[in-house]
């Protein structure tokens, strides 16, 4: 019998292109361009992240060589299938399943004996089996399962792959190569169970926690400030702070070795307003998404919280926020859609996600719209990205106006409160600047950090806060790597109230910092001369019908290769796409 060989591989690319596998529209590769900084045009930061689960997967199975292959080319995918694995594991969304499905009866017809894994929230689609040729389909956690599948031990300790979590990223059309942050996984799941919500139901409402201590998250921290030299880490965890013992400890760590990592993360409202503002900028919380769905408050983690305030203090504190809402609920018609796109508009924040409902296959969302008869039939799972159409009867609007709605609701925020790194800008100095003056104003008062009750409390033993001065030199730090990107909004502004924006926080820098120095300047003119040329691009293409620019993942394979270092990752080469920017399906 051949010893298992296992590939763990994403689905192929390109990505964000329409063709008979997958959707264009609401379906690239990026986070922000695709349904934050949608309609920001020249604004949008564009990035494209590497698939950490997969990493993650191969990281921790001892027993077989494994190779990772990331966003791979159609040609990329079969020239490694030529390296004879005795299993191919697929993983996928809901809206890939097509994708899935020619990789995997491509596998039927060349390597029969290959078996196939499907794995991701692609595995919650009811008849995934009959779409996709499979041997198995792992619905869950996936660590546990491939351990049990190979004669593992499911109880085996997690190993935390170190790596960056930022394959490419582009700022006014301009490339930057540094990525100065890392990646945290620290558990999967949620247990606040929101009804329309695939990852709490996946994980059957509960939390995995794969790193369950602040002691072991500093640990991870420190492992990739040594081996990779950053201090900044996206925190890859739908409420992180739902286990609010496991944040403090973790600040107490930071501040035991006076070493004041930042991080951005997802929290729910009511998990924040249970630790306070306060206690994120301690912690070093630069960027929080905070889901706030509705006006109405449709869900417990809102309920009772005000909290267009608490995102508002975020905010006022340095804490750039994205705040994100659900288009097309069921009480939505056409009076309350117009007031619940202006509330979110009216919150301010940084950036805003306009998502529609969509009801996922797994949710009760979805079990209760099939039962009422509400879905409307054979809607294609490709289009279940919630950009465009509703894959639902809605009683008040139709599924095709769906999307003209959503992306007027984009272009609204945009020429209310202009580019969205601009606001991000102008958070980070004022947040900068009022930390400041908060330690100024503790000091004279004689207030210290109380760790118990998470707040500045008069103390008797009252001692210069030497962490949180550590904090705000990040903060400072922070806000001046903004400071380039001011002038391009302001050139390439929407309209007068964003150049007035963008004059504000040129001043406000000026009186913070100073006058910017000659390097200063000539970093922001070079930005102008990027942002010049993909305002051009952008322009051109959007005379000549050609639709979104869209920027391609780079393909990247890593192999883990047991038999000569255990857990020791021998090759990791980067294999550029050779699609940056073209649009068409290799074969
Ligand atoms: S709080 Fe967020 S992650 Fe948790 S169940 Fe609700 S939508 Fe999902």
């Amino acid at each position: 019998m051949r010893r298992p060989k296992l590939l763990l591989t994403t689905v192929f690319g390109p990505y964000g292109i329409k063709n008979k596998y997958a959707e264009g529209l609401g379906m690239q590769m990026e986070l922000f361009n695709n349904q934050i900084t949608r309609e920001q045009g020249v604004h949008s930061p564009r990035a494209n992240y590497w698939t950490f689960p997969l990493y993650f997967l191969a990281e921790n199975l001892d027993s077989l060589p494994a190779t990772v292959l990331d966003f791979p080319t159609w040609k990329g995918y079969i020239r490694e299938l030529q390296r004879e694995y005795t299993h191919v594991g697929i993983s996928f969304t809901q809206q890939n399943v097509l994708k899935a499905k020619r990789m995997a009866e491509y596998i039927r017809q060349h390597y029969p004996q290959t078996k196939i894994i499907l794995g991701g929230y692609g595995t919650m689609l009811p008849d995934l089996a009959e779409i996709v040729p499979c041997d198995e389909i792992c619905p869950g956690e996936g660590v546990r399962w491939l351990r049990e599948y190979f004669g593992e031990n499911p109880e085996a300790p997690i190993k935390h792959p170190i790596m960056h979590g930022v394959s490419q990223k582009y700022l006014y059309g301009f490339r930057d190569v540094i990525d100065d942050s890392g990646v945290l996984f620290p558990g999967l799941g949620c247990t606040n169970g929101c009804f329309f919500c695939s990852t709490s139901n996946k994980f059957n409402n509960s939390y995995i926690p794969f790193l369950p201590t602040g002691e072991s998250v500093f640990a991870v921290c420190r492992e990739a400030q040594k081996k990779l030299g950053v201090e900044g880490f996206a925190i890859l965890d739908e409420n992180f702070l739902k286990m609010p013992a496991r944040a403090r400890d973790l600040l107490a760590k930071m501040e035991q070795h006076r070493q004041p990592y930042s991080f951005a993360i997802f929290s729910s409202a009511e998990t924040i307003a249970e630790v306070g503002v306060d206690f994120l900028v301690r912690l070093g919380v630069c960027l929080v998404w905070v889901g706030v769905e509705s006006k109405k408050a449709l869900f417990s983690k809102v309920e009772e919280i005000d909290v267009g305030s608490l995102l508002a203090e975020l905010q006022a504190k340095g804490i750039t926020v994205i705040s994100s809402s659900i288009l097309f609920a069921e009480h939505h018609d056409r009076v309350t859609l117009e007031e619940e796109i202006n509330w979110a508009i009216g919150l301010g924040t940084d950036l805003h996600q306009f998502m529609q409902l969509i009801p996922f296959p797994g949710t009760p969302l979805f079990r209760r719209y099939v039962a009422e008869g509400k879905m409307i039939p054979d809607f294609p799972y490709t289009k279940l990205h919630g950009q465009d159409e509703l894959a639902f009867y809605h009683p008040h609007f139709t599924s095709r106006e769906a999307g003209k709605i959503t992306r007027g609701a984009f272009r609204r925020k945009y020429e209310t409160d202009g580019p969205g790194v601009l606001n991000m800008a102008l958070t980070a100095i004022r947040g900068y600047q009022r930390a400041k003056e908060e330690m100024k104003t503790r000091e004279q008062a004689g207030l210290s950090w109380n760790p118990q009750t998470l707040r500045y409390q008069r103390s008797t033993d009252h001692q210069t806060d030497q962490f949180m001065n550590l904090r705000i030199e990040k903060m400072r730090q922070r806000a001046l790597e903004f400071r380039p990107l001011i002038l391009s909004a302001k050139i390439f502004a929407p309209n007068t109230s964003s150049r007035k924006k963008a004059a504000q926080a040129a001043a406000l820098y000026n009186e913070v910092f100073g006058k910017p120095a000659p390097r200063e300047g000539v970093k922001s003119f070079g930005l102008v001369c990027f942002a010049a040329i993909e305002w051009f691009r952008l322009r051109m293409r959007g005379l000549f019908g050609r639709g979104e620019l869209v920027r391609q993942p780079l393909s990247r394979r890593v192999e883990y290769n047991r038999e000569f270092s255990t857990h020791s990752q021998v090759e990791a080469a980067e294999i550029p796409s050779g699609l940056q920017h073209r649009c068409k399906l290799s074969t």
